[in-house]
């Protein structure tokens, strides 16, 4: 095979498990907007808005998957998703279209710091320090974590968030624009991630080497495509496949 030059990751439950923090992301930066917006309000003496918790995040939920539907090509673009709902409900509830786009904006701004929040796996650090002596290396993701404050974002001097780029993966527009800022061709590159429709075959299909990060043992593998459980046991594939350009 041709010497891999760079390698690309996936984020999300491949250098750490996303579910956790997802779920406090979810419930604190909405738990945040009703009872700032409760304090606020009572502090002008006005009075409480009427949605609670429950109801608030079924109906902001909703409003996100309607305008999902309305302007697909931002399907993927989650955060724009997110504070077009939450301003259209809080207009919805009565609010000033000024102070709406206010407070949605100081929501997603509490969901951005809550979402940054993750743990990398412990081996992660060392092993993309290892991995950056010797390949590129970059990021590519479809969540809306902030690129450039998330925990591990010194190793990659390339992050694609693709869901911005309105092409979520499994399109391949992200794999093209990582792989042209990183100069590289296709089969030069590897990319790793937990996904096979997401991460795995898109990779596949433009030529690339894949890591697919999982426990499934049912799948068969392509050519060029490898299977780790766990991210920690990278270094063992880059092994073999350095072995075979000998
Ligand atoms: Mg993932």
């Amino acid at each position: 095979m041709t010497a891999l030059a760079a390698i690309t990751f996936d984020l999300d439950d491949t250098l750490w498990d996303n579910q956790g923090v997802m779920l406090r992301t979810e419930e604190g930066h909405y738990g945040w907007l009703l009872e700032a917006l409760s304090i606020w309000r009572a502090t002008r003496q006005e009075a409480p808005l009427s949605l609670d918790y429950e109801a608030g995040v079924e109906d902001y939920l909703q409003r996100r998957q309607q305008f999902a539907k309305d302007v697909p090509e931002r399907r993927g673009d989650f955060t724009w998703l997110r504070l077009r709902a939450l301003e259209a409900q809080l207009e919805a509830e009565g609010l000033p279209r000024s102070a709406a786009i206010l407070w949605a904006a100081a929501a997603m701004n509490e969901f951005h710091r809550l979402r940054i929040q993750v743990s990398p796996h412990p081996e992660a650090a060392g092993l993309l320090s290892a991995l950056g002596e010797r390949y590129q290396l970059a990021a590519i993701t479809n969540g809306n974590i902030h690129l450039k404050r998330q925990p591990l974002a010194a190793y990659f001097p390339v992050a694609i968030a693709a869901g911005e780029l309105l092409a979520p993966k499994p399109e391949h527009t992200p794999f093209l624009t990582a792989l042209s800022r990183l100069n590289v061709t296709p089969e030069c590159a590897m990319h790793v991630g937990d996904s096979w429709e997401e991460d795995i075959l898109p990779a596949q299909q433009l030529g690339m080497h894949a890591v697919w990060v999982s426990s499934d043992q049912s799948q068969a593998l392509p050519p060029r495509v490898h299977r780790i459980a766990h991210i920690k046991e990278l270094p063992g594939i880059l092994d073999k496949l350095d072995g075979s350009v000998a």
